[in-house]
């Protein structure tokens, strides 16, 4: 029978993982759907009894996500609003039971297209520690995805946090998903966007779209054009020339490649006109 580990601390799990080729698991919500046999194929690594990889942390440089963090814990932790949009998202994956199980971590090292936390987290400039017996080390999340089902993983690592600074935390997010139907579905497409709004001039501005392409992408084009720009502006600057050159997506089941870059569009739009329209008095 394949070994199955559950260690309780972070130095044993490294040393397992790199002792063997191991298969990580958190929630297992992806991994099951992945497999067609009744248990999964080991060797295991299961780090949810892992201590103090669990919770979300507020530290002098920011916020620090560990790598056993779920879907629930981000719904029900005081977060500030710039982590509108990763809630928003949160209350979508799946249904309560996944949310309970699944890890925010899980979904970034899964690196499906359409994973729901990547824009919203890209929106936050979010950063991922990565450990493994040789040592530590933190990459951007833009740089931890390099491909559909790719990340820049080594052998032998695991994530033990997702980490957002104190900068990044300012302004507000909110976050949109077009699928199939309401609930319970895989994104066609998704955006998330967080503006930072003084005196009624939008001063800094992040714009993620995610299944439009290998990786979930930022809009920096857009983003430039919303800097300085009046908040009730915000609309007639997301152009589709800003928004469609810039993704990649393909055609499937779900959406041709032009539905998904129109979408993407209006997508962009409702979220701007969104989080435009409900802009504290005070900031604006
Ligand atoms: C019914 C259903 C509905 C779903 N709906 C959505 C949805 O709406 N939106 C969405 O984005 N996703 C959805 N998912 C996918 C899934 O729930 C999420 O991606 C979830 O966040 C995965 O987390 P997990 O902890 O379950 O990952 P797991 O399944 O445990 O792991 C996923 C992958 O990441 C690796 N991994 C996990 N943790 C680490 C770590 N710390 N270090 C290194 N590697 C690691 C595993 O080895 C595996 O390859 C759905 C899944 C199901 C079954």
């Amino acid at each position: 029978m394949d070994a199955f580990h559950r260690p309780t601390d972070l130095d044993e799990a490294l040393r397992i993982l790199a002792a063997e080729p191991v298969r990580i698991a958190a929630g297992c919500t992806d991994l099951f759907p992945a497999t067609e046999a009744k248990a999964l194929p080991g060797p295991i690594l299961d780090i949810t009894a892992v201590e103090g990889l669990r919770g979300i942390a507020s530290m002098d440089e920011g916020l620090r996500l560990g790598a056993a963090t779920t879907w629930t814990d981000v719904i029900r932790a005081d977060l500030p609003p710039a982590f509108d949009a990763l809630k928003l998202a949160a209350r979508e994956v799946g249904s309560v039971q996944i949310q309970n199980a699944g890890t925010v971590a899980g979904n970034l090292c899964n690196a499906s297209p359409a994973a729901d936390g990547v824009p919203c987290l890209l929106v936050l400039d979010a950063s991922v520690e990565l450990a493994s017996s040789r040592g530590r080390r933190e990459l951007p999340l833009s740089e931890f995805l390099i491909g559909p089902r790719r990340t820049a993983l080594e052998p032998g690592e695991m994530m033990t946090a997702i980490t957002v600074s104190t900068e990044a935390l300012s302004g507000r997010s909110g976050f949109l998903k077009l699928g199939a139907r309401k609930y319970l579905v895989i994104s066609i497409a998704m955006v998330a966007a967080r503006l930072v709004v003084e005196g009624g001039t939008i001063r800094e501005a992040a714009v993620a779209v995610g299944s439009c392409g290998p990786v979930a992408t930022r809009l920096t084009a857009l983003e430039g054009a919303l800097t300085g720009v009046p908040v009730g502006e915000a609309g007639q600057v997301a152009q589709s020339d800003l928004v469609e050159p810039f993704l990649d997506p393909i055609a499937d089941i779900r959406a041709s490649a032009a539905y998904r870059r129109e979408a993407a569009t209006e997508a962009v739009r409702r979220v701007l006109a969104d989080l435009t329209r409900t802009v504290p008095k005070a900031a604006a």
